[in-house]
């Protein structure tokens, strides 16, 4: 990703909740933009360990505590970075893939593979939908991209947060509503390929190549109008973790993530900057469909970890994957209610 350009000092700011009036937090003077694409990737051995922690938030008094295991979670992250770089077309690459699908056995999965061809070559992209039906008519898509940097690839750049974390969380994701009778839309769980820039710095006609085709497919098979929203994770695990308030997502859907936060007691940790984000969901709100970005692109000070070799597990804390887990799932149920 590119950083277009940086407009003020990074400034938190308090945001109060008002339902009556307009959700949207009051930004001061410190406004950042910001250009971005992030990577991911996901990597492994299967591994269904039993929740050795599950981790339940109360919603409200009257709701079912959303369930998220952090610990298996970050496991699952630790698993991903295991198998190394993992740049498209690479072997690494593969593993994550088999890694992935071997813990989608007995759910409805959906492949989008096709190549393409950048500076550097061809390229094959593999996208994974795993699909959980809802008895809504209408589907809530949640991505991340599991693939790392090209021109990274021999220099054991690992995306501990900038792919191997979002990947993880979808996995943990998909533990929760295996099985589950899903009385809302249903919730697709798509880790998307080739996000990440074929070269550096960011260049954008080679970049976001599986959601570019994905959103084409799915307009073209009348998939696109049947979502609702779709929520992008990336970049999640910092365990300094500050989600910024993108200004290029649906406002609608950047509200109720920002109630979904506050509903669990996480809104210290939601939309303490502004900032434009260009990544994953950006060929999705092109096409119309709501779509918001929940990223943290402050990972380390002034951004220092991102693309670089010390983007590895030590940075990051599976309460962040918790708070994020749980603000994604408490959205889907305002989504499903809205
Ligand atoms: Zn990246």
């Amino acid at each position: 990703m590119k950083p277009e350009k940086q407009r003020a000092k990074n400034r938190r700011h308090r945001r109060l909740w008002a339902r009556e009036t307009s959700p949207f937090p009051i930004f001061g003077e410190g406004v950042l933009w910001f250009s971005i694409v992030c990577v991911l990737s996901s990597l492994g051995t299967a591994s269904d360990t039993k929740p050795k922690t599950a981790h339940a938030v109360p919603a409200s008094p009257e709701q079912t505590p959303i369930a998220f295991n952090a610990s298996r979670a970050m496991q699952y992250v630790k698993e991903i970075v295991g198998f190394g770089p993992r740049p498209v077309g690479g072997v690494n690459h593969k593993k994550v893939e088999d890694y992935i699908l071997s813990h989608l056995k007995g759910i409805d999965v959906e492949r989008d593979d096709f190549e393409v061809t950048a500076t550097e070559g061809r390229f094959p992209v593999h996208n994974i939908i795993a699909k959980f039906p809802g008895t809504k008519d209408g589907i809530i898509v949640i991505a991340s991209h599991y693939d790392t940097n090209w021109p990274l690839k021999d220099v054991n750049y690992v995306g501990a947060n900038d792919g191997a974390s979002s990947s993880a969380l979808l996995l943990e994701i998909a533990n929760q509503l295996r099985g589950k009778k899903r009385d809302g839309y249903s919730v697709w769980l798509l880790w998307d390929d080739g996000e990440e820039s074929m070269r550096l710095p960011w260049y954008d006609p080679e970049s976001l190549y599986g959601v570019r085709h994905l959103a084409q497919k799915w307009q073209d098979d009348g998939t696109l109008k049947k979502i609702k929203a779709f929520i992008l994770e990336d970049m999640i695990g910092d365990a300094d973790l500050n989600i910024e308030h993108d200004t290029n997502s649906t406002s609608w859907l950047e509200d109720l993530i920002y109630q979904a936060a506050t509903n669990l007691g996480y809104q210290s940790h939601f939309f303490g900057r502004e900032m434009a984000v260009t990544d994953d969901h950006e060929p999705f709100l092109k096409h119309g469909v709501p779509a918001a970005d929940l990223i943290d692109f402050n990972y380390g000070y002034n951004d220092v970890f991102w693309h670089t070799t010390q983007d590895t597990i030590d940075k990051l804390s599976p309460k962040s994957l918790a708070i994020v887990g749980t603000v994604t799932l408490e959205t889907v149920r305002l989504v499903d209610q809205r």
